[in-house]
């Protein structure tokens, strides 16, 4: 057996290739396997391994495991994670309130505040809203949704149904007294046989005016639910309105008020943001962003892909897919971590972009995206809300 790395501690937690042969039946045998494993579960799957007839040729650290290193190897490819049994990276939350106001019963809302997100000269219309909820029992942890029944009725007289929105504020609320709940919203416009048709609720939340009552219905959602540990690292990837529930990761992490508000959570691992916006002035909550950086510079990168603005390598627009492709190594590096965590939000057209970009970035590492996205899904690393 080839181990080429140098010190195992038992703290570790980096992630190793094992180079397997003789698993499965016939001719697959002999085809090497790649296995990805942690630390933690690196003897149990080299016993489980040769229990079943595998014979271990290498244990490899994954950022080791590049194509030089695996260039013998021509079947290189990731197979499902062999401890099979291994408990999930649990975002380690007891207690997620969920569905504590149904459609039938509402909570009813009030509008607080309403402002553009926008600078001038941006394209479309995206608000901040805040909405009061005293008076009530509606909680709810970062990166949850809730639902909104706009006013009124469809085209066959019935009520609105309920519209889905990410929450953007952290559970203590933008003013941190624990009683608001925001939400950042894109009005849909699109064209239809010469004509503007606007979205029903994303129009009706942007045209609300402080002081109306809302129908809340929810929360819902555990896939975007951020890690308890305040050492785990972060990779955010969010186009447009898709930054609503990284706002709330950022806020939890860095904004003083929340930090003095969390003492068990007190972050400190490695959280990058990358943001995909047309133009400048549709960056959204810019300035926080910016100003998490200059604060805490060792613990927060902010990375922008702005498409109408920036070129990419081949002269083309720069989409967040380009910055990905770009920081590939170190995104990858960061992956072999079992404490990061990937979140996608936005627009469901950013998912091809992003597929694209992380397939060619394993493959500088010899490892089949397709095959590593489920083990990460598995483990609950890799978290994805596209709408
Ligand atoms: P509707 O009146 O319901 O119109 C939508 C329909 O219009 C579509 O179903 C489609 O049939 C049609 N349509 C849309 N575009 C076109 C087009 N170009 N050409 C032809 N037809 C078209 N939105 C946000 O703004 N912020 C968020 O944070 C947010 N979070 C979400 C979280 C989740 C989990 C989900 C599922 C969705 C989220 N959304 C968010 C989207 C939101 O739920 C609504 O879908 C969105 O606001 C549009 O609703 P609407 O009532 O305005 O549009």
């Amino acid at each position: 057996m080839r181990v080429t790395t140098a010190s195992y501690r038992q703290s570790d937690t980096r992630t190793f290739t094992l180079v397997v042969v003789g698993l499965g039946i016939g001719k697959q045998r002999q085809a090497e396997k790649h296995f990805i494993v942690p630390f933690s579960q690196l003897q149990a799957s080299i016993r489980l391994i040769t229990s079943k007839g595998g014979k271990i040729k290498a244990v490899i650290p994954y950022s080791e495991a590049t194509p030089a290193t695996t260039s013998n190897v021509p079947s290189a490819s990731v197979t499902t994670p062999v401890n099979q049994s291994a408990p999930p990276a649990k975002s380690g939350h007891a207690d997620v309130p969920v569905n504590l106001y149904k459609p039938k019963d509402p909570f009813i809302g009030t509008v607080l505040e309403n402002y553009s997100l926008l600078a001038p000269g941006a394209i479309g219309r995206v608000n901040h809203i805040i909405f009061d909820l005293s008076g009530g029992n509606l909680r709810y942890v970062e990166g949850q949704s809730i639902g909104i029944i706009p006013d009124g009725t469809d085209a066959s007289g019935k009520p609105h149904k309920l519209r889905l929105y990410s929450i953007a504020s952290t559970r203590h609320g933008d003013d941190l007294k624990d009683n608001t709940i925001s939400l950042c919203v894109r009005q849909l416009q699109y064209e239809k046989d010469g004509e503007t048709i606007n979205g029903v609720c994303s129009t009706f939340l942007c045209d609300i005016k402080p002081g109306a009552k809302i129908k809340i219905t929810g929360p819902v959602g555990k896939e975007m639910l951020l890690p308890a540990d305040e050492t785990a690292n972060v990779i955010m990837l969010a186009t447009g309105t898709g930054i609503a529930p990284m706002r709330t990761y950022l806020r939890r992490m860095f904004e003083p008020g929340e930090r003095a508000k969390n003492p068990e959570y007190q972050f400190r691992g490695k959280a990058w943001l990358f943001m995909g916006a047309p133009t400048t002035a549709n960056l959204l909550y810019d300035d926080d962003f910016n100003r998490y950086q200059s604060e805490f510079p060792d613990n927060f990168r902010y990375t922008k892909a702005i498409s109408r603005e920036q070129t990419n390598p081949s002269g083309g627009r720069m989409y967040i897919q380009d910055r990905v492709t770009e920081y590939a190594q170190e995104i990858f590096r960061m992956i072999e971590d079992p404490k990061t965590h990937v979140y996608m939000c936005g627009l469901r057209g950013m998912e091809p972009g992003i597929d694209k970009a992380m397939t060619e970035a394993a493959a500088t590492k010899g490892l089949d995206w397709s095959e590593l996205r489920p083990q990460l899904k598995k483990a609950e690393r890799w978290h994805v809300e596209t709408y």
